[in-house]
């Protein structure tokens, strides 16, 4: 007998199967604007040198493997909630804390589990589109999970239809909302959305969790915090799950937290105590060096000013090939029809180019992007805006 005779096979993420067939093309001249990582004017996904220096003296220093405790490294803990929260956030004392994960996927299914687990029967509402990740994670944990529009077919952000939707969705429910950087539009609230959308989660009594994945891509590593601290400093309880893949370039390395805010400082540990019991069936402790590195450049004004510079030339290189792009666009009489990739922020852009419009990129000019029309604009080489223009115009005509 087989045990496995009745198993299908399930779709790979379509994502990561851009990644073969980029591989696979020879045309020299190709692009990859697909898989979601940052990449240099080289098309490298660079360790940063702050990243480097914080490893030789980890490797220097280090005393020992032994495990880390269920929420982490105490300090990587502390020093992240001081950068999601502020320096100067009054809930550091006692009403925040971090729990470290094994990236922000692993801070998002530890939410997930956490929510399953300790507050049964509330649903989860995701903002239509999302990374698809988070629909999974959150159907996996068994929550019960709905959509609140965001960006519409005309591929403009729809806040009206979204507090609208929000304003119904059930007393006490879940709402997962991007800090910033928007995967996969690159469509962000403005601030006055946010307090409008603050002013909803009041009304409805909803648990916010932010998801806070790429803090100094979008405009600079503060103002990305804006929505979040001004969630923390409105509401007695909130969730973050903070991922440090793309800011500190430690993907794979499996780098995050999950930060809780809650009203007191007993009932943040009543909740850490939940946490440190879910994560210990989940992965019992999490990977230690990418939190080490983190830590040690947070803890250091040299290294972190370095970390700093660093993830504001990333954040720069980006907002200028977006710009880049639609100036070359112009020539093609197409600067109009996407102005909207400079209004965008952090990595990626929903173009509103069609499927069918991406499968020709992909077939005729060598340009790869996911179906829905996400660019990865990190992709992008600044030297070949041009061509990537007229193929977008051949496209488009
Ligand atoms: N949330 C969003 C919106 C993301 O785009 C990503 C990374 N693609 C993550 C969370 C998690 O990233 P990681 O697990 O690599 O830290």
């Amino acid at each position: 007998m087989s045990h496995f005779h009745s198993i299908a096979r399930v779709p790979g993420d379509p994502i990561l199967g851009l990644i073969d067939a980029y591989r696979a093309d020879g045309n020299p001249a190709k692009l990859d604007l697909g898989v979601g990582v940052y990449k240099d004017a080289q098309g490298l996904t660079p360790i940063p040198c702050a990243v480097k220096l914080a490893e030789q003296r980890l490797v220097e220093g280090e005393t020992t493997k032994s495990y880390i405790g269920g929420h982490g490294d105490a300090l990587f803990a502390s020093l992240l909630t001081q950068l999601v929260l502020g320096a100067d956030s009054p809930l550091l004392t006692e009403r925040a804390a971090a729990t470290q994960t094994p990236g922000g996927t692993g801070a998002l299914r530890l939410a997930a589990d956490f929510i399953a687990r300790c507050l049964p029967s509330r649903g989860i509402w995701l903002s239509d589109p999302t990374w698809p990740i988070h629909e999974s994670i959150f159907a996996a944990a068994g929550l019960r999970v709905g959509h609140y529009p965001y960006v519409g077919t005309d591929n403009q952000l729809q806040v009206e239809a979204m507090l609208a939707a929000l304003s119904h969705v059930p007393k006490g429910d879940v709402v997962l909302l991007h800090a910033c950087c928007h995967n996969p539009t690159g469509f962000d609230l403005s601030a006055d959305d946010w307090r409008r959308v603050l002013e909803v989660v009041k009304a409805r009594e909803l648990l916010p969790l932010i998801d806070f994945a790429y803090q100094g891509f979008g405009d600079g590593l503060e103002q990305d915090a804006f929505a979040v601290r001004l969630f923390a400093a409105e509401l007695p309880e909130l969730l973050i799950t903070s991922s440090c893949s793309k800011n500190f370039g430690l993907y794979r390395e499996r780098t995050g937290a999950l930060i809780v805010c809650a009203e007191t400082a007993t009932k943040l540990q009543d909740v850490r105590s939940q946490l440190a019991f879910i994560a210990r069936n989940l992965w019992s402790t999490p990977p230690a060096h990418g939190a080490a590195v983190v830590a040690s450049i947070l803890a250091d004004n040299e290294l972190k000013r370095l970390w700093m510079d660093e993830v504001e030339a990333m954040r720069q290189r980006i907002a200028s090939l977006r710009a880049g792009l639609v100036e070359a666009l112009q020539p093609h009489g197409l600067s109009e029809r996407f102005a909207h990739i400079t209004q965008q922020r952090g990595m990626f852009s929903y173009t509103g180019l069609s499927p069918t419009q991406v499968q020709r990129l992909r077939e005729d000019f060598s340009v790869y992007m996911v179906g829905s029309g996400r660019a990865n604009m990190a992709g992008l080489d600044a030297n070949r805006l041009d061509q990537l223009a007229s193929a977008i115009a051949r496209v488009c005509h």
